[in-house]
This record gives structure tokens, sequence and C-alpha cells, in this order.
């Protein structure tokens, strides 16, 4: 299915110490054995394991965040991960991390994501816009590329996430964090870290002053069965939530009413045991109520999955051709949270590619 790889793609829905490359995990890992930092038998099982348990996941998690917490290597991760998606042509990615505090390295929450913002401008092979434009700026599609020309082309956006471990103090800075930030491309607010812990409730005035500020807000929603977690969550009516898996027929009446967009993470779901198998996916009942719906990747690196590979697996599992699977990405934009000149320069990049599919 070279098709999929070739497709234009939009990507909503990746956490960024998720979609770490392999290689660079591993490199810095071995900079750390020896150095008493972290004791490798205790984690190599969960590194060598193909399905983790959502507790697993998050294990690997506080992992990852040990190796890469530091100002050069979160630089450095957002460069390679905006690479790899521009590499199979995501031509809008909106990328999501936490904003960390690490004491020993001096890193405050701003400055983790001004090292993010170092990463997006030090790209250079590939042209990527992150910082909205002003009224008289070109828009990133407009030009028609030159015969033989091969550089990619992404529009990037960010979102700042809060973890269900942080307290609310912590999570009204990251939204004031964001509204600060706004001028070098974060366009809203995620909430996600392990669904087993703490109350969503914590958060409703950060997410609700979020809302007010005009930032956009999408929400990690029924990754575990919590009726109430979930029906107060759609309640709140975020601009999207994400996965979307353990949704009661109630629930699925609301969303399906309320026209929320999901964020669809296949690979993940199913990964993580969180559905029991593909043909059970609610992506299936969602698509054939023509529920809005973007197909995700979550964490490329935790999963070893790309965007490619999710719409390969979305076409097999539900009998859909290159035609369907073109829409489906191209649907996708209405529900990026990306300014209307973006929309109309991705909209129109669509349309001049669509007779290929
Ligand atoms: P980061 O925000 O550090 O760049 O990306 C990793 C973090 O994203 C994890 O520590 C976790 O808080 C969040 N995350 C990544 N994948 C998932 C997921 O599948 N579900 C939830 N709820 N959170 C996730």
């Amino acid at each position: 299915m070279e098709w999929c790889l070739s497709m234009p793609k939009v990507e909503l829905h990746a956490h960024l110490n998720g979609s770490i490359r392999d290689s660079t995990l591993l490199e810095l890992t071995e900079g750390l054995i020896g150095k008493g930092v972290i004791d490798i038998s205790e984690v190599e099982h969960i590194i060598k394991k193909y399905n983790r348990s959502v507790a697993e996941v998050f294990k690997l998690f506080d992992l990852i965040h040990i190796l890469t917490t530091d100002h050069k290597t979160v630089t450095r991760i957002t460069r390679e991960v905006i690479e790899d998606f521009a590499s199979e042509n995501v031509v809008y990615l909106e990328l999501r991390t936490t904003p960390k505090r690490n004491d020993s390295v001096g890193m405050t929450k701003r400055s983790y994501v001004e090292a993010v913002i170092k990463g997006l401008r030090s790209i250079t092979s590939v042209d990527v816009d992150f910082v909205p434009r002003c009224e008289d700026s070109k828009s990133l599609f407009s030009s028609v590329p030159a015969i033989g020309h091969v550089r990619k082309r992404i529009y990037v956006r960010l979102l700042l996430s809060i973890d269900r471990r942080e307290t609310a103090e912590a999570a009204m800075e990251t939204v004031k964090l964001a509204l600060e930030m706004r001028p070098f491309g974060v366009v809203g607010i995620d909430l996600s870290g392990n669904p087993n812990i703490g109350d969503w409730a914590t958060y409703l005035p950060a997410l609700k002053f979020a809302r007010e500020q005009g930032l956009y807000v999408t929400l990690h929603c029924g990754e575990v069965p919590n009726s109430v977690e979930i029906k107060n969550m759609l309640d709140f009516r975020p601009q999207r939530i994400g996965h979307a898996c353990h949704l009661e027929d109630e629930h699925w009446i609301q969303l399906k009413s309320s026209k929320i967009p999901v964020e669809i993470c296949l690979t993940s779901n199913i990964r993580t045991l969180t559905i029991r198998s593909i043909d059970v996916h609610h992506f299936g009942d969602l698509y054939k109520a023509k529920h809005p719906l973007v197909l995700c990747t979550d964490d490329s690196g935790v999963f070893s999955t790309s965007l490619t590979e999710e719409y390969k697996y979305a076409a097999d599992s539900f009998g859909l051709g290159r035609r369907e699977m073109f829409e489906l990405s191209r649907n996708a934009i209405e529900y990026t949270f990306a300014d209307s000149k973006v929309k109309e320069d991705l909209r129109k990049f669509f349309n001049s590619v669509a007779k290929k599919y």
C-alpha cells in the first residue's frame, strides 16, 4: 500500500515523548547505563515487550522521562519527531507534550517548552510552519514545487498536556504558559496521563480557564471504564476527545449527537488491550455513523507504529479503499485546531492531489 505512505496525512494525537525514534532511545539509554541512574535489569523486560499493559506503558514513560528531561534532549527529540512525521507525508501535525520541571538540570515548565520550540526552529531538512502567520505571510503549500523538488512541508502546532498526576495549581500554570506561548504556535491543552490515577475534576478550573481564553481543549476520555467521568467529560464539550474506548450506550448516543471529533489510535488501543480485538474496535461503528474521526498514532515510538501504518491497518481491517482513506485524511483538516488560513491552504493542497487517490 504505497499510497498510504504518499498520501498527505493529518496527525492530531501524538505525544512527543511517546514518539521518539528507537535508535535515539537506545542511544540515550546506553549513555546512562553504568552511571547508576537506571538499573537496566528493572526495565529491560518492559522495553522488550510487544504488548504492554496500560500500567506497563506508563512505567515505560517514567523511564523515557528520565532519559529525555534535559533541554538538549527535548530539543533533539522534537526535531527528530517532526522530521519523522514529515518524511511520511504528514502535512499537519499537532504535537502534544507535558511541560516538566526538572530542578536537577534547572528546567522549568517554561524552559521545557522553550526547548521544544528551539527544536522546531532547528529543523533545516524540511519546510516547517509553526508560528501562526500574519495576514500577508505566504501559505506553506501555495507554491507548486519545482519538478524534482523533494523537500517535505509540514505545519506544526503544539498542545500542552496536563498530566493526571499533577495538582490543580500545576495545571493552571500549564494553561497560563500555553497562553503566553500562543505566538509560538501553542493552540490548545490536552488532558492525559495514567487514566487510573487522579480525578479529572481537579483540572476543571484550569480547563475552563483555557477555554474562556480561547485555547482549544482535547481530553483523553474513556481509556478505562469510568462511567461518571466519561459523562462529565462529554458534558464539558471539549473540541475533541482521544480514544473513547469504554463508552456505554448512553455515552455513544451523547457523543454522536454532540459530533465531538474522536482521535482514534488503533495500534495503541490493541497493544494495551484497551480494546479486545480490531474487529470490535469502535472505529467501525463511528465510521459507519459518519461521526467525525481522525486516525492518529498516539505514541509511534512506544507502539512501534507510524501514521502510514495506522492508515494501512484501518484500510485492511475495515475494508476501506484508497479513496475512502483519502477522504478520511482530508476530513481531518476540519478537526484541527489551526486557524482558517492554514485550513484553507491544506484544503487546496488536498484538492490539488485528490485525483491520485
Ligand atoms: P510527553 O507529554 O512527556 O511528551 O509524552 C508522554 C506522556 O504523554 C505520558 O507520560 C503520558 O502522560 C501521556 N500519554 C502518552 N500516551 C498516552 C496514552 O495512551 N494515554 C494517556 N492517558 N496518556 C498518554
